[in-house]
């Protein structure tokens, strides 16, 4: 397995990926190992895949309609103004990434990708084991009310 995102996987499915969310019927929620936009979370699709075209209708369907609970959730948790939605198209492993947004937060009327990488991936916005209980709660509070 070259995957490293299905490797995040068996992590989480032996419950030792200590920023895991959430279980959909489609994906994992998780945090994003690095928080300059505090909640930063991923929805990663449960299967190997590397774009939605490689899903069926009903797959696709599926798991779209489960990213907007995992929006709402985000929304909700972090009481952010919007959320940005991202999904790229290079990498290995079909993955949404969600990132809270305030109107006049950096960079203004673009993707968060724009920052420099030394912003973005700044080791001092690394999550741990400690400041991330708090988002953790957080946010599986919500998916729970979405998810009856
Ligand atoms: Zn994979």
């Amino acid at each position: 397995m070259s995957c490293y995102i299905c490797k995040r996987i068996e992590i989480i499915k032996n419950k030792k990926f200590p920023f895991f969310v959430k279980e959909l019927e489609t994906g994992y929620v998780v945090l994003g190992d690095h928080q300059y936009f505090r909640g930063y979370t991923l929805f990663i699709y449960k299967n190997h895949a590397r774009s939605l075209r490689e899903l069926n209708k009903e797959e696709q369907i599926k798991y779209l309609s489960e990213l907007l609970i995992v929006q709402e959730a985000v929304y909700k948790a972090f009481d952010c103004e919007g959320v940005d939605i991202e999904l790229l198209s290079n990498s290995d492993h079909l993955t949404f990434h969600i990132f809270p947004r305030e109107d006049s937060d950096v960079p203004n009327n673009a993707p968060v990708w724009s920052l420099h990488k030394s912003i973005l991936f700044n080791k001092y916005n690394m999550l741990t084991k400690e400041n991330s209980k708090e988002l953790i709660e957080k946010l599986k509070t919500e998916l729970d009310k979405l998810i009856t």
